[in-house]
């Protein structure tokens, strides 16, 4: 009896990079189920966090990611840490790599790229280190409506704060100060970001296009720290909330889409499902 042949090798698949906090995944805060009750959507918990449900993505959603596994490679692509990823569960086969840290890392079969971090290392000593912009941040941030200070992977650093109480003009001078320095702000949620500008979402991301040989690129996102990775990539969609949507952000092949909240998430994997299959 003669074995079966092997299957072809798959040809190369073009890969879907998306951000993942309020574009893919939504905690209950940034749901926005403005529909009536009976009618909003049933969510699957994706993130239990401290032994309570924390991110949610909605059934329809859930099974549309899954859907695309074998048409495209999912690539999550994420300021969080690595152990703050660690803990989401996407619906679908485990996603082969995932980009960390806003690019500091890209995770291999879930293990950290050691070439890929020692590059990137390499690219900011251009920039003012993280410890003068921490004391900055911690000099000038007010107990008031300051809740945490944090630092993620050594990478770059990052405020939880309480948003009714943070004057606009603090954030404003952050962003002149942290700009003469080679570091960008961006504001998501009740979390303020610091990060180095040579920390790019895009760079991680055509790296791992490189090594998968990816014929194109689909991006989303919802915030500044996405604007590189949408540019970048061959066509992408953001939600109607966020910091993109809310600056009045756009670009030619990025599609702005209407639907805030988890509805949002699952209009952008309903776009890519059909760009895929128009092959476009
Ligand atoms: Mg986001």
């Amino acid at each position: 009896m003669t074995s079966p042949l092997p299957s072809p090798l798959p040809s190369p698949l073009p890969l879907l990079a998306s951000d993942l906090d309020r574009t893919l995944i939504y905690s209950a805060a940034a749901l926005a189920l403005t529909m009536p009750d009976a009618e909003a959507p049933r969510l699957l918990c994706v993130e239990t966090y401290e032994h309570k449900p924390l991110s949610f993505m909605t059934e329809e959603a859930a099974g549309l990611l899954t859907g695309l596994a074998d048409h495209a490679l999912l690539v999550p692509t994420t300021t969080r840490t690595r152990e703050q990823y660690g803990r989401i569960r996407l619906p679908g086969p485990p996603p082969r790599y995932a980009v960390c840290a806003n690019g500091g890392h890209i995770l291999v079969d879930g293990e950290a790229d050691a070439d890929w971090h020692a590059r990137v290392r390499r690219t900011l000593t251009e920039c003012v280190p993280l410890a003068e912009v921490r004391a900055h941040l911690r000099s000038t941030a007010h107990p008031d409506w300051l809740l945490k200070e944090r630092t993620a992977e050594d990478l770059f650093a990052y405020l939880v704060v309480d948003r009714a109480l943070l004057p606009d003009t603090w954030l404003k001078e952050l962003a002149d100060w942290a700009g003469q320095r080679g570091w960008g702000v961006s504001l998501q949620g009740r979390k303020i970001y610091a990060v180095p500008h040579a920390l790019t979402k895009s760079a991680a991301v055509a790296e791992v296009a490189r090594r998968t040989d990816a014929p194109y690129t689909y991006a989303a996102g919802d915030a500044l720290l996405d604007a590189d990775l949408l540019l970048a990539a061959d066509r992408g969609w953001r939600p109607g909330h966020g910091e993109l949507a809310d600056s009045g952000w756009d670009a030619p092949h990025v599609r702005a889409l209407t639907e805030r909240g988890v509805l949002a998430g699952e209009r952008i994997l309903r776009e890519a499902r059909g760009a895929l299959r128009a092959g476009s």
